[in-house]
């Protein structure tokens, strides 16, 4: 922000398609994937008059869970709502949705207050670039949608678009949805607001935010023009407006005036629900379905292991590398330096090599094989040098570290007794640089040690041959 005496507000409402076997209110499959238009479509998400819509009690029991993990309270009674409106995305003429009894209010997530989170069905996709004429895909229409709103507690375009991150991620952990924003499975929109007193300031709403980078502009945009707004004499006015990727910029879409008057009212076609009396949706139930959540892991691999904030934020996402991390893990039983140095070994070794192949796999390289190299390299059996080669190896042809070790002459001499007499023969040749250790020169000790992996041709462990120098040169 240019002016520090204003003060921006951010509160956020998110859709997110969940990731169910079946449509909300009928069977078609919900696949988000589907690239044919209006295949997954039947007469109930079509909109024809005379049939009923039946719940889906996984995308219920979905938004519970999210409930469940933000530490939310979970509804005793819920019950369903018609939003009235016209749109040829919409064809009953209205929204099933929830209005006065979310499934879910309360709950902190990166320590922002969720308001609420309801669930409501998604609507068809329109199509209008294809010519003088809309196309509209039911593929979508009924597709399980679920609608969390923030309280107005953000402040900047980065923490808004780490929220969002932390929400994808959470939908991710507990297989609720994908939340691919370049897919639309997850649609965030911003409210924003500034203001130099302690009253908050008109806000204004942004659309078609399609990546956490853009959720970041937009915000930072608005607030920025918010400021220049205020600061000019003008007034903001309450409106939706877009982000343009192209300008990047956000542009107005319509004014608060058109708003609509949706008319809720419960649907008499739904039973309401007393979601205490169903047994499978009691919490204590729901909690034993839930898994490692994103926090908890980041506490194992932080403070249980030691490892890099940087680091567990690439491991916490979901993909090849965190898989092939946690089996690591396992590997090692825990063990914390093992773990600790396995990790060091993926993110400035393995990443790389896995960039060169798009970072879509591991090569020839398994967990086993690499977690035996690590433990090669704890015991000084290779030197960090050679782990670097070899886990090059095993990536690119595979095979056990110890054999490639082998056959590479990489194996360090740690058999004291020939570096013993290996470490003699340098000290008799080299009179110069040890009266200059002896006269407290500690630099010398190293060139002793060099000398030490020359002769030995770079298979000395340098430890083991540091030590040697020093209980010689002590006598
Ligand atoms: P409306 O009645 O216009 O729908 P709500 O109070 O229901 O407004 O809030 C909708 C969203 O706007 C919520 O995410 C909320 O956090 C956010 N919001 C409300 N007031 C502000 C404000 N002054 N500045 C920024 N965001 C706000
Ligand atoms: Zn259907
Ligand atoms: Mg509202």
């Amino acid at each position: 922000m240019s002016d520090t005496k204003y003060k921006a507000t951010i509160g956020l409402e998110i859709h997110a398609e969940m990731a169910t076997v079946t449509k909300m209110f009928c069977n078609c499959v919900n696949n988000p994937d589907e690239e044919k238009p209006n295949v997954n479509i039947c007469p109930v998400c079509m909109g024809h008059p005379g049939t009923l819509p039946v719940l889906n009690k996984q995308a219920i029991k979905n938004v519970l869970k999210m409930g469940v993990a933000l530490g939310s309270k979970i509804a005793d009674f819920t019950e369903w709502d018609r939003k009235n409106y016209f749109y040829p995305d919409i064809p009953k003429g209205y929204q099933i949705s929830q209005y006065k009894y979310p499934l879910i209010t309360g709950g902190k997530l990166n320590g922002i207050n969720i308001t609420r989170i309801h669930l409501e069905e998604d609507t068809a996709k329109s199509y209008h670039d294809r010519g003088d004429f809309s196309l509209v895909d039911f593929n979508r229409a009924g597709v399980p949608l679920m609608e969390l709103v923030t309280e107005p507690e953000l402040h900047t375009g980065k923490d808004t678009a780490d929220f969002a991150r932390e929400l994808q991620l959470l939908l991710q952990y507990l297989g609720v949805g994908e939340a691919n924003m370049e897919k639309g499975e997850m649609r965030i929109e911003a409210n924003i607001s500034v203001s130099d007193t302690d009253k908050f300031g008109t806000k204004v709403e942004v659309k078609n935010l399609n990546s956490f980078k853009s959720v970041e502009k937009a915000v930072n945009y608005e607030i920025e023009r918010h400021i220049e707004v205020i600061e000019g004499g003008g007034k903001i006015v309450q409106e939706t407006r877009g982000w343009d990727e192209d300008k990047q910029s956000t542009y107005s879409q319509r004014l608060k005036e058109d708003s609509h008057d949706y008319r809720y009212f419960p649907d008499p076609d739904l039973p309401k629900m007393k979601i205490s009396e169903i047994p499978e949706f009691a919490i204590e139930v729901l909690k034993k379905e839930l898994p490692e959540l994103p926090w908890a892991k980041r506490t194992r691999y932080e403070k249980d292991y030691g490892i890099k904030e940087a680091d567990v934020e690439i491991y916490v996402r979901p993909g090849i590398i965190s898989t092939f991390f946690e089996k690591v893990c396992v590997d090692f039983g825990g063990d914390k330096n093992l773990i600790k140095l396995a990790s060091n070994y993926i993110i400035s070794d393995l990443l790389g090599l896995m960039k060169v192949v798009n970072g879509e796999n591991l090569g020839q390289l398994t967990d086993k094989g690499f977690a035996e190299l690590i433990k090669m390299v704890a015991e000084s059996k290779i030197s960090s040098r050679g782990a670097k080669d070899i886990l090059k190896m095993m990536f690119e042809k595979g095979g056990s570290p110890m054999e490639i070790a082998e056959k590479e002459g990489l194996l360090q001499k740690s058999d004291e007794s020939e570096l013993i007499k290996i470490a003699e023969k340098i000290i008799a040749d080299n009179a110069k640089t040890v009266a200059d250790y002896k006269g407290g020169k500690e630099a010398a000790l190293m060139a002793l040690v060099g000398q030490g992996m020359k002769a030995t041709k770079g298979s000395g462990n340098p430890q083991i041959l540091k030590e040697i120098f020093l209980k010689l040169l002590a006598k």
